[in-house]
């Protein structure tokens, strides 16, 4: 004897049932068989709503019942040949009709008792049994339908009846020793009372409709087939990473099932443990893919967490006061006074100091649990001695699950580091004795974020994925998308990285795509998003709530540059290229230094100085080392080593610098690079990377340019001024040139002063031979005093700082 049970989905429509037929005779071949049935897909929910609406005295009710006779009639039509339908349609026809009496029945009296709603739930098992066992008949089988009431019963806990075991299973096996048919069709979440009136078992109660069958029967196994290919490592359709289980213990089904693994009604697992009855859950889409098979023991697995789970929808319920502590007997009423509300309590936290005891129940039970509570506790609250009820809504509790999580230390470390950084606020924490979970209350907000991150540090081998978000794509924005498209497969192997572009920003458009924007094709994709929004951009990133999400800085603007704040707040990473929040006010610049901490989330801006040399992360990695900055002397302008390594008696230094802007060494503005501006920012930056607390105003600048070119008001007036100064160009590349010596634009800080200015840098010195647009960076410390530590290279180019970019997305992604 076999019991498979299909859920709704596997009987939503003819087309779905006729892969149930040929399921089902291929498993009666060898054996008895009982099939449960759900109600075809959704139905259960309609006839709730339906309900709902009738005894709101809302005429829209007559639409729902419209709409599932109509689904009813449909897929009788689409599985029978027209000779075959009438009798059936007469049949379910004559059910539909008695459903619209009872619909109309709550609409009059405007109620819908408990009782009444058990009635009206069960028409979708009804009716979905007797249509499929029809077309089992009619397709050859061997197939009787009996009723799940006549079988399967139970007390009058209307909505969730306990099953009266002794009762039922004395009657599902006389029935199945003594028929005939090799397959019985039995409706499933359908049962009734002693006195014979309907009762249902608890929503998802299918599972357990056939478990109890598969017990009192004594069967081989039971097959639960659904829509997934067995239980996953977290729910598959919110973690697209999640894992198939091959094996797992009878203990770990249900503690998933009951934080929330839907694959399974939590009850289920009861009535085939004792006689230790393997369930198996199978894909009815896919029948070949192996599936989940659950068991007593799980031999040779190592692995300490087996699942993730969640259950939405939870309240929690604090009692607390002073007067609890050291009284015997106040938790006992505690849950008493909950027992006899009929509230289940999925989770249990009480505080060792016994001030508190905190538990999370579902958001239907809240408000009853409260008033019941607060009720029983009436005198000590008048008395003060306990305070009234406190219950926060909205909330979801997700669980770490593992047999072998018991022996383990580090779990809850490792559990709790994770979701703290990714910003996932935690408001209670439970441990079961049998330490085969660990839960932890959330905001319903966080779940996806909370999964995901829980099941990239538990169950992927360490692959990370880094969600990034980029504004700008102009230069550097458009090579930095080339290069994570050129170098995904790479990252993946040998960094274990995975990196998918989540949103992207132009000054025009932006566009978002969950799934990663493709980036062969993401000028496309931006040409049809949406008007550019800086602050929806912030919005939709903040939204999305993606673990390890990095908001990219590409542009030069200000606007974007002032919105890293709300990033950090919200623990979202910033790496940028964009000079400007790092050498602004030094209290701008503290305050995002702050938020970092605070946040515990990473802000890099390499590419602020140097393009893709490693200037800052050696400064950083020498300060948390323990060394002190004493001076630093710098060559850090890829466009003005362009122009002073060009510029000659054979050139003009207008043409020079013409050159250099055209070649795009420069700002559009030029006058940024050349008056020094540029420079004094990148000085300042390192400065502040020292340690000292400094402003651009505090930073001296012996500029080389005329008064009338720093003044230019365009780029015409500023090259048009070059040309008149050209003799005062000449004059001091002479002078450099008979001392044997090369001008260079330098920046140099020392004992806690910073001046840029061009000097004169003899043959010898590090700097003299600096080639094309390259920086160089001397870092003197206590522990380089008089040798320096030296950084040289490519300081400049679109290419380079895209690196840069991406190099600093790798140190997060390696954090
Ligand atoms: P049925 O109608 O067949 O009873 P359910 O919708 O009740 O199906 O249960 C199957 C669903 O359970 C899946 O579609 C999936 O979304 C959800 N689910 C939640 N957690 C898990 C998990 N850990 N593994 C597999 N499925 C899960
Ligand atoms: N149809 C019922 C429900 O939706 C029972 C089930 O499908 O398991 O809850
Ligand atoms: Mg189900």
């Amino acid at each position: 004897m076999k019991i498979l049970k299909f859920g709704g989905t596997s009987v939503a429509n003819a087309e779905n049932i006729k892969r149930v037929l040929s399921i089902v005779k291929e498993r009666s071949k060898t054996t008895k068989i009982g099939v449960v049935v759900s109600a075809f897909g959704g139905m259960t929910n309609m006839l709730l709503d339906t309900l709902r609406l009738a005894a709101k005295q809302s005429l829209d009710y007559e639409q729902g019942f419209g709409t599932m006779e109509h689904k009813h009639l449909s897929v009788i039509k689409d599985l029978f040949p027209v000779t075959e339908q009438s009798s059936i349609l007469g049949k379910i026809k004559g059910e539909l009709n008695e459903l619209e009496t009872l619909l109309q029945g709550a609409y009059l009296i405007g109620e819908a008792t408990t009782q009444l709603t058990d009635k009206i739930m069960s028409y979708g098992e009804l009716l979905s049994s007797f249509i499929i066992t029809e077309y089992f008949k009619s397709e050859g089988l061997d197939a009787a339908l009996k009723s799940g009431r006549e079988l399967i019963t139970t007390d009058e806990n209307f909505g969730k009846a306990t099953v009266d075991f002794k009762a039922t299973n004395a009657r599902c096996a006389d029935y199945f020793a003594n028929t005939a048919n090799q397959i019985t069709v039995i409706p499933g979440f359908i049962a009734a009372s002693q006195k014979g009136k309907a009762t249902t078992l608890g929503r998802g109660g299918s599972d357990y409709s056939a478990a109890i069958l598969a017990g009192a029967t004594k069967s081989e196994i039971l097959e639960i087939w659904t829509d997934v290919s067995g239980m996953f490592t977290a729910n598959p359709k919110l973690v697209r990473q999640a894992k198939c289980l091959s094996h797992i213990s009878y203990e770990e089904a249900m503690e998933l099932s009951h934080f929330g693994a839907k694959v399974l009604y939590p009850p289920t697992i009861q009535p085939v443990l004792a006689q230790g009855i393997p369930i198996a859950i199978k894909n009815t889409f896919f029948p070949d893919d192996e599936g989940t098979l659950i068991t007593k023991n799980t031999n040779g697995t190592d692995k300490t967490v087996r699942g993730i789970s969640h259950i939405g929808g939870i309240t929690v319920l604090a009692l607390e006061g002073p007067g609890m502590i050291g009284i015997p007997g106040i938790s006992k009423r505690f849950f008493e006074t909950l027992s006899q509300e009929h509230i289940s309590v999925v989770m249990i936290t009480q505080a060792s100091s016994e001030h508190s005891i905190c538990i999370g129940i579902s958001d239907d039970d809240a408000q009853r649990a409260l008033n019941a509570v607060n009720t029983a506790f009436e005198y000590e609250m008048a008395s003060k001695k306990i305070k009234p009820v406190v219950i926060e809504n909205n909330l979801a509790i997700i669980a770490l699950v593992g047999d072998n999580m018991k022996s383990h230390q580090g779990l809850s470390g490792k559990m709790f580091s994770t979701l703290g950084k990714n910003n996932v606020n935690i408001r209670a924490i439970a441990q079961g004795a049998s330490e085969r979970n660990i839960s932890a209350v959330i905001g319903k907000g966080d779940v996806k974020k909370a999964l995901n991150s829980l099941h990239e540090e538990f169950f992927e081998e360490n692959i990370k994925q880094l969600n990034l978000f980029v504004m700008g794509v102009g230069n550097v924005g458009g090579r930095f998308l080339n290069q994570i498209e050129q170098q995904r497969g790479y990252l993946k192997k040998e960094l274990q990285l995975a990196i998918r572009v989540i949103g992207l920003s132009n000054s025009k458009r932006m566009v978002f795509d969950e799934n990663g924007i493709a980036l062969d094709a993401w000028q496309n994709e931006l040409e049809q998003g949406q008007q550019a929004d800086t602050i929806k951009f912030f919005e939709t990133v903040k939204k999305l709530n993606f673990r390890n999400s990095i908001f990219v800085d590409n542009t030069a603007s200000k606007a974007i540059s002032d919105s890293y704040t709300s990033y950090l707040a919200n623990s979202i990473a910033v790496v940028t290229c964009n000079k400007i929040a790092c050498s602004s006010a030094y209290e701008d610049y503290h305050n995002l230094k702050q938020l970092v901490k605070k946040y515990d989330a990473p802000f890099l801006f390499e590419t602020n100085v140097g393009a893709g040399l490693p200037i800052i992360d050696t400064l950083k990695h020498l300060i948390v080392s323990g060394d002190k900055v004493h001076k630093i002397q710098a060559v850090l302008s890829g466009s003005l080593n362009f122009v002073f390594n060009n510029f000659n008696d054979n050139t003009s230094f207008h043409d020079v610098v013409m050159e250099a802007m055209e070649k795009g060494y420069t700002e559009p503005d030029p006058t940024i690079d050349l008056s020094g501006i540029d420079v004094m920012r990148k000085i300042l930056i390192l400065a502040r990377e020292s340690g000292y607390h400094m402003e651009l105003s505090d930073i001296e600048n012996e500029s080389f340019l005329p008064e009338e070119s720093l003044r230019a008001d365009s780029n015409d007036a500023f090259f048009s001024s070059l040309k008149k100064y050209e003799a005062d160009f000449q004059k001091r590349y002479q002078r450099a040139t008979k001392k044997d010596c090369k001008l260079k634009y330098v920046a140099e800080l020392e004992n806690g002063k910073a001046k840029v200015g061009l000097r004169e840098i003899p043959a010898g010195h590090d700097f003299y031979n600096l080639e094309g647009s390259d920086n160089i960076v001397l870092f003197f410390t206590e522990r380089y005093p008089d040798q320096p530590l030296i950084i040289k290279g490519a300081g400049a180019g679109a290419d380079v700082t895209a690196s840069g970019i991406f190099a600093d997305i790798i140190r997060i992604g390696n954090f």
